[in-house]
């Protein structure tokens, strides 16, 4: 609802705060009049002349009786005096705000002069300030781009909430909306902490015999703790008493771990002061991201749009980063390992950073990604400790799928939840049979995240026929089945990607396969290793294409991971004719590896064999353009699986296809594809990676510039994929808005 403008703002108290305030309501026209009192007459007289208010009132009463809205800009325990002054002036149609930094305390002053909360009353809290006061410091653009938290009470007048608020929001602030309680706590622990130990750093520092040699060679850190503490010590006296309670219970977890740190440093615990390390290291990206709900890498801007013009040919010789499926895993049995797993080609894409903040979480001291090296410190099968809060996964399905499966079988509860995509798809395929283990596991509306675990199941071991193949659900059960009582066991239809049974056994953990049948029995452990991550073949997919559809093409991909069950991609391409060479054959911890040569070849269409559909179920948006590349028709059926991906990949490749004059058959299985010119156009990944990276693709055979919309995702598994690309001949530019 559009509010009218106020008429009279009065504010109290023309400091740092109510003068800023003041002074951004009249330069941004928010109310016709600003008055202002201050005890002090000088103040007053001063803000008139700065143009922070229009007028001066003599006194509370004078000036309660001119306003519609009256901002109370003073300390906290001046709220109840200064209303008890003004109040012979007060109505009921008057909105009442103030700014104080502790809520509860103001709160209570209102009630103690009004023997109840009124209705008119809105308490706020803007999150900006400095070190500076008086109306001298006033700044109208302080509350720009700052949030406001206001604390509405179940019978704060919704008019009143809505003035505030469209006050603040006129400031350029951003408004949140908490209770008194919850706010305090939060300021507790994000605020009043950090001040004091600012305060008691620096007074310490300052009392020390050769103070004057430690702020001589202050540098960064420590001159930051000087300047917040030279914040106002009036001010910050009275937020210590007033939110007493809340910064005690902040205050005390902070001195048992500052406790456990003098220990681990008296004791040379490395381990431990790794692990607070560690983790608050990682923190600030985690959080960001999580209350941004994005997915992790931190130089992604909001939006990506790849323009791919004109490119060719593809030569070169390349690395693309590490398996994806197998950065996962390592760090899933690295940390129930027992002791230090060593990772080297780790892919430092946001899906594996994901499952390795989750283990952090959990409190798994893991050392890295640096430039792909990872050291885990295993705490064996049953060292997982409760994340302090639900585990958050980004856009990765399948941290959420296999944590499903490897967390029901914990002591603790345990939450996952993941950003507006992962939410959107389907859990109760694991859940389901999790279920029939004994795990207690819910899902959300629609069978989708957040996923609840309720810890202390007993699982038991299942058979399990899967109607779907999916590896991710069966590498799910094989998981939950190291938890549980005698044997689990999981039969697939078609065969899918085995990376957890072969990753499993590197970690001496004994697996059976039988045909399509993997059994594995709980209670054994896993022995820590080293993990050397060949390069992923779903990566290394868009070149193979790349090379294969463009003319004097010659490109070589190094040490590619050519697991059995992965290889559906190159089997395909051999069926359309393509010039594919693999050599250098070896095994690298329970995977084969292999380098890959490709060549230009002229492709033709052919119906996918429905046994390789799974192999390659990753690849298909790519091998979508291989087949308008090839000569003749192509036909995919049994590919249901492709509409639950990342994006609905059938419809969502066959609308970029469309926008780029390629037409299509689309199925609900599967798609028909004929050979077509394909054109210049925008295109809209819909978020999906591999989709915006097979339309890079299809750049090197369009006639005109492909424009690709939504592609910051990429970095979820291919982070250097422009790099890379246009090293071996692609023309790939990207443009970033914020
Ligand atoms: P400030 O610059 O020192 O201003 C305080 C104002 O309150 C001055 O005008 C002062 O008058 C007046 N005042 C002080 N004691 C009074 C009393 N007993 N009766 C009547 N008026 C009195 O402080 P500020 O930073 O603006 O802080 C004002 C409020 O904003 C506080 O409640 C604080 O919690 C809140 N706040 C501050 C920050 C920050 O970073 N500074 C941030 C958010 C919220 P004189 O002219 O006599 O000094």
């Amino acid at each position: 609802m559009l509010q009218s403008r106020v008429k009279c703002l009065a504010v109290v108290g023309l400091g740092l705060i109510g003068g800023s305030l003041a002074k951004a309501v009249k330069e941004r026209s928010l109310a016709e009049k600003v008055i202002g009192y201050d005890r002090r007459d000088s103040e007053a007289a001063l803000a008139v002349r700065l143009g922070v208010v229009d007028e001066a009132a003599p006194d509370l009463v004078t000036l309660a009786s001119r306003a519609d809205v009256i901002v109370l800009a003073v300390p906290v325990g001046a709220v109840a005096p200064v209303l008890e002054e003004m109040r012979s002036a007060l109505r009921s149609d008057h909105i009442l705000t103030d700014v104080g930094s502790v809520k509860g305390e103001i709160e209570k002053a209102f009630i103690s002069v009004f023997g109840e909360m009124p209705a008119n009353a809105v308490l706020g809290h803007p999150i900006a300030g400095s070190e500076k006061s008086g109306v001298q410091a006033a700044n109208s653009a302080l509350f720009e781009n700052h949030k406001t938290i206001l604390t509405p009470v179940p019978v704060t007048d919704s008019h009143a909430l809505g003035v505030v608020a469209a006050l603040w929001r006129g400031m350029g602030a951003e408004v949140l909306f908490m209770s008194v309680a919850h706010h305090d706590e939060v300021l507790a622990a994000t605020s009043h902490l950090p001040h004091l130990i600012a305060f008691s750093l620096v007074d310490t520092l300052a009392g020390a015999d050769d103070n004057k040699e430690i702020f001589r060679y202050a540098a960064g850190g420590f001159r930051d703790f000087t300047r917040i503490a030279a914040s106002d010590p009036v001010m910050w006296r009275d937020v210590y008493l007033t939110n007493r309670d809340a910064v005690l219970k902040v205050l005390d977890a902070f001195d048992a771990d500052l406790k456990k740190l003098r220990s681990a440093i008296a004791d040379g615990d490395g381990q431990t002061l790794l692990g607070v390390f560690t983790r608050a290291r990682a923190a600030r990206e985690h959080f960001t991201k999580m209350l941004e709900g994005k997915a992790y890498k931190t130089d992604m801007a909001n939006n990506v749009t790849y323009v791919a013009g004109k490119g060719g040919p593809v030569c070169g010789d390349i690395r693309v980063p590490g398996d994806k499926s197998m950065s996962h895993r390592s760090i899933m049995l690295g940390s129930l390992a027992e002791g230090v797993t060593e990772i080297e080609g780790f892919l430092e894409g946001e899906d594996a950073l994901a499952t390795l903040q989750a283990f952090r979480d959990m409190g798994v001291v893991i050392e890295g990604p640096d430039r792909g090296s990872v050291r885990i410190n295993g705490v064996g099968m049953h060292g997982l400790k409760q994340p302090p809060g639900p585990l958050y996964l980004g856009n990765s399905g399948t941290s959420m799928r296999l944590l499903a499966g490897l967390l029901s079988g914990q002591s603790f509860d345990v939450e996952l939840t993941g950003d507006e995509s992962l939410s959107k798809r389907p859990m109760e395929r694991v859940a389901k049979p999790l279920r029939e283990m004994g795990a207690e596991i819910s899902t959300s509306e629609g069978g989708r995240p957040p996923v609840k675990i309720k810890g202390g199941s007993k699982l038991h071991g299942i058979h399990y026929d899967m109607p779907v193949a999916s590896a991710q659900v069966k590498s799910s059960l094989v998981l939950a089945g190291l938890y549980a009582e005698g044997e689990t066991s999981v039969t697939e239809p078609a065969p899918t990607r085995d990376h957890s049974e072969r990753m499993l056994r590197g970690f001496g953990y004994p697996v059976d396969v039988n045909g399509s049948k993997v059994t594995i029995e709980g209670g054994h452990r896993l022995n820590a290793t080293k993990i050397d991550v060949p390069s992923d073949i779903s990566s290394a997919a868009f070149f193979l294409v790349a090379a294969s559809i463009t003319p004097g093409s010659d490109l070589t991909l190094r040490h590619v991971g050519v697991n059995p069950t992965r290889v559906g991609v190159i089997s395909i391409l051999k069926l359309m004719g393509a010039d594919i060479e693999l050599s250098n054959h070896k095994e690298v911890g329970g995977e084969p590896v292999a380098d890959i040569r490709v060549r230009y070849a002229p492709l033709k269409g052919i119906r996918i064999p429905e046994d390789q559909v799974p192999l390659a179920i990753d690849e298909f948006p790519v091998l979508f353009i291989a087949a308008v590349c090839a000569e003749g028709e192509t036909v995919l059926s049994g590919a249901e699986e492709l509409r639950v991906k990342e994006s609905d990949r059938i419809q969502t490749m066959a609308d970029g296809l469309a926008a780029l004059g390629v037409g299509s058959e689309v199925k609900e299985d599967g798609i028909v594809l004929r050979g077509a010119e394909i054109g210049g156009g925008a295109v809209d990944s819909h978020g999906d990676h591999r989709i915006a990276m097979a339309f890079a693709v299809a750049s090197l055979r369009a006639t005109g510039a492909i424009v690709i919309k939504d592609c910051a995702n990429v970095a979820t598994s291919f982070p250097s994929f422009t790099t890379l690309a246009n090293e071996v001949g692609f023309n790939l530019r990207t443009e970033e808005t914020a």
